[in-house]
């Protein structure tokens, strides 16, 4: 099974109908961390690492344009996709600038968005298949884009509490 080697995330490809309660789950976790907008929030660890905030945005981002790929999945056969522009979106959407509570209402609201698109997928539809461009182009199944959404909700859900926790300033 594959296997994130930094978090652990392991891609149970069975679990795929229960990924939108664990994105909609994750992204309560991630508004109570928003909720404390202090001065860490906004804090990069270094000048190339991204801040909590930016991490919200970023997570955000995934949910919105993962949720347009499911649709696009189930309207077109083999839907190729372009990156995110992950690092782009940083500067062109002002992450540093945004409000952490109105990014976590956000993040809410696009997990919620996209597990309703999720629940929506009966046996035929999760094995519908996209190209998927990052981080290798492979041939992926709509239970593997749902699986790979959990992971990075949950895999910048460990990066920011590492960057919170006391004492890990300048680390
Ligand atoms: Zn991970």
């Amino acid at each position: 099974m594959e296997r994130c080697g930094e978090c652990g995330f392991e891609y149970d490809l069975g679990g795929a109908p229960k990924a939108g309660a664990a994105i909609v789950e994750g992204a309560s976790q991630w508004a109570v961390i928003l909720s404390d907008d202090t001065t860490s929030l906004r804090h990069r660890p270094r000048p190339d690492t991204w801040s909590p905030l930016e991490y919200g945005c970023h997570v955000r981002d995934v949910l919105l344009v993962q949720r347009e790929r499911v649709l696009a999945a189930r309207r077109t056969d083999r839907p190729s996709f372009d990156p995110m522009g992950r690092d782009e979106r940083v500067e062109h959407d002002g992450y540093a600038h945004q409000h952490p509570d109105a990014v976590a209402r956000q993040l809410s609201d696009a997990a919620g968005m996209l597990a309703n698109v999720l629940h929506r997928l009966d046996a035929r539809d999760w094995a519908r298949c996209v190209t998927y461009n990052y981080p290798q182009r492979l041939e992926r199944s709509l239970r593997w884009v749902a699986l790979h959404t959990v992971h990075e909700v949950r895999h910048h859900l460990a990066d920011v509490r590492r960057q919170l926790a006391p004492g890990s300033h300048g680390s």
